[in-house]
C-alpha cells in the first residue's frame, strides 16, 4: 500500500493523520483528517482530504461483499465457540453426577 511523501497540515497546523474509511460509500479509502480527531481532550479542527482516489463500482462491490462475508463468518464462529462451551459444561457437569 503506497504511503503519503508528506503530511498535509490541518487548520491547527499539526500533521493530519491518516485514517481510513469504513463507511458504505468508501470502505477501504483513506483519508487525511486532524490529528485531535477522537480526543476527547482536544478539539479536532473540521479539516478533511482524501488520499486515495474514489473507488471504482466494481471494487466498492467487491470490498463490501468481503467485508460482509467476513462479519457473516465471524458470528458463525461465536455462535459455534457458544455452542462447544455449551457442550463443555454439560459434559463436566455429567462427568461429576456419575456415582
Ligand atoms: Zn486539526
Amino acid at each position: 500500500m503506497e504511503m503519503p511523501e508528506s503530511l498535509p497540515l490541518c487548520y491547527c497546523g499539526n500533521p493530519a493523520k491518516l485514517n481510513m474509511s469504513w463507511s458504505h460509500d468508501n470502505p477501504g479509502r483513506r483519508f487525511f483528517g486532524c490529528m485531535n480527531f477522537g480526543n476527547r481532550f482536544r478539539k479536532p479542527c473540521r479539516f478533511f482530504s482524501w488520499f486515495d482516489p474514489p473507488l471504482t463500482p466494481p471494487s466498492r462491490v467487491v470490498l463490501l461483499g468481503l467485508l460482509k462475508k467476513v462479519r457473516t463468518l465471524e458470528d458463525a464462529r461465536k455462535r459455534e465457540r457458544r455452542t462447544w462451551f455449551f457442550v463443555l459444561a454439560i459434559v463436566t457437569v455429567l462427568l461429576f453426577l456419575k456415582p
